[in-house]
């Protein structure tokens, strides 16, 4: 059991560190699946979609980041988040795959003390 988890431990590290020397992480897959999706007039960007520069319209659908109220096309920002965490507009991150590791661990584990160094 230890030893898995602490193999398990050293690979996250690895992709850790790889995607520090590149400076872009991806967000969570979970936090990417989970923003929020507004319906039309919730979105606020009269400017359109800015990582394609194309308007938001009706039929389309959006995400809208949860910490700034940021919106995109759904395929926009996936394919953003992806490689990137932040909020292309304002720069805002969402969770890597390890804060949403520790931030699942808080609500899983509530009579456990999570100590982050
Ligand atoms: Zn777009
Ligand atoms: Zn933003």
């Amino acid at each position: 059991m230890l030893i898995d988890e602490h193999w398990r431990k050293e690979r996250e590290d690895e992709e850790y560190y790889d995607n520090i020397s590149r400076r872009l992480v991806p967000a969570a897959k979970k936090a990417i699946a989970g923003l929020y999706k507004p319906s039309w007039g919730e979105t606020r960007e009269e400017h359109g979609c800015a990582i394609c520069l194309q308007d938001l319209q009706i039929r389309q659908k959006f995400r809208m980041i949860p910490c700034c109220y940021h919106s995109f096309h759904e395929p926009c920002i996936f394919e953003w988040l992806v490689i990137n965490r932040v909020c292309p507009i304002c720069q805002s991150p969402l969770p890597s795959e390890e804060e949403q590791r520790q931030l699942d661990d808080r609500d899983g584990e509530t009579d456990e003390l999570i100590i982050v160094d």
